[in-house]
């Protein structure tokens, strides 16, 4: 059994140690087997839950659920919206070719649009007071959210959002602004590298705030925030999942490794992969003091390392592999990275 390791890491990716690794399929020229079995998998998408697989062990009926289950649900039965495919779009856009009424009707809505425009032009300069107002205001919530969520533990940083559930979109939308500044959102590069995996693997995106990774790749993906925004992701601290054991082939984190219980979450990580499962972790370069005392670190919690990337000025790129069960109670060390704070803009 070999396991398809993505072939970049980028152009200054460092590797270390490759061995084979997942349990994926090949065929006798070591070539990752196709999944030929449609019928299969179709029948997977709409088998009952059977409380294997990645997932807590009942499932109960969708009226007695709570959110949570019903997030988890929702994924294992594959009911989550992926982006629409090549066939669907070509439809959609037929569909959209305008007829000469429907020209009109444009024509007449933007003409709408730029009358009321005009109207407005007298209080255009303190729109854009408010507007300057309201993006500093957005700015400063987002700065102190994200501070917040860095210097103290999840189980906080959980009532925090609770408590007050505006708070999580205001962070957000402060994060997309910031994302904006980024040379590059680290995001899209584990995007990439998932996309090359296997798509009978199963992942688990832990802090994956939107949920664009679900979005964005074909593999059954567990989207996990302290917040669910949508019906798929399930809201749960990350340190504490309803996953099953051993049931993830891949985890993902990243730019989530806040708060300061860090050790809660690689626990939980070594809990719900399977042996030899995938660890992909991103993370602000700002927030290491030293990356090799972090990756011996990793090591104590059963992960070892198999490429990293820390080329990168703004970001930093490890793949670690489980190699080992730690259990719930153990010798671990404590681990540390510093909190990423954003200056005001
Ligand atoms: N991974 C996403 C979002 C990054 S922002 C992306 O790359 O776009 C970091 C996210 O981690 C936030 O949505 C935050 O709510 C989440 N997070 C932080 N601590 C968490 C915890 N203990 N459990 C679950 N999510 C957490």
């Amino acid at each position: 059994m070999k396991f398809f390791v993505p072939s970049s890491f980028g152009k200054n990716a460092d590797a270390v140690k490759f061995k084979p690794t997942a349990p994926v399929d090949t065929n006798s020229s070591g070539k990752v087997k196709k999944n030929k079995k449609k019928k299969n998998k179709a029948k997977t998408k709409n088998e009952a839950p059977t409380g294997r697989g990645p997932l807590a062990p009942s499932m109960p009926m969708e009226s007695d659920e709570d959110e949570t289950m019903t997030a988890v649900r929702r994924v294992k039965e594959g009911k989550v919206e992926k982006k629409k495919n090549k066939k669907q779009k070509q439809q959609q856009q037929k569909q959209m070719k305008a007829t000469p009424a429907l020209l009109q009707a444009a024509k007449e809505s933007l003409i709408e649009d730029a009358e009321e425009k005009q109207s407005n032009t007298s209080t255009a300069g303190l729109s854009a007071f408010e507007a300057k107002l309201k993006e500093q205001l957005m700015g400063g919530r987002f700065r102190f959210l994200n501070e917040q969520l860095y210097t103290m533990n999840s189980k906080k940083a959980e009532q925090l959002f609770k408590s007050d559930p505006e708070a999580f979109k205001a962070y957000h939308d402060g994060y997309r602004h910031q994302v904006e500044k980024w040379p590059l959102n680290p995001l899209n590069r584990i995007i990439k590298m998932i996309k090359k995996l296997p798509k009978s693997l199963e992942i688990g995106d832990f802090g994956c705030g939107e949920g664009m990774l679900a979005k964005s790749v074909p593999h059954k993906v567990y989207s996990m925030d302290l917040v669910s925004c949508r019906d798929d992701i399930i809201s749960c601290d990350m340190a504490n999942t309803p996953l099953n054991t051993h049931s993830l082939d891949v985890a993902v984190y990243c730019l989530s490794l806040m708060g300061t219980n860090l050790k809660d979450y690689l626990l939980e990580a070594n809990r719900v992969l399977k042996m030899d499962g995938m660890m992909y972790v991103a993370e602000i370069q700002s927030r290491f003091d030293n990356v090799k005392d972090f990756v011996r670190k990793l090591d104590s919690f059963g992960f070892q390392l198999i490429k990293q990337d820390v080329g990168q000025k703004v970001f930093y790129f490890f793949q670690f592999k489980k190699v080992r069960n730690i259990g719930k109670v153990s010798n671990v060390p404590t681990l540390q990275l510093k909190p990423c704070l954003y200056r005001k803009r």
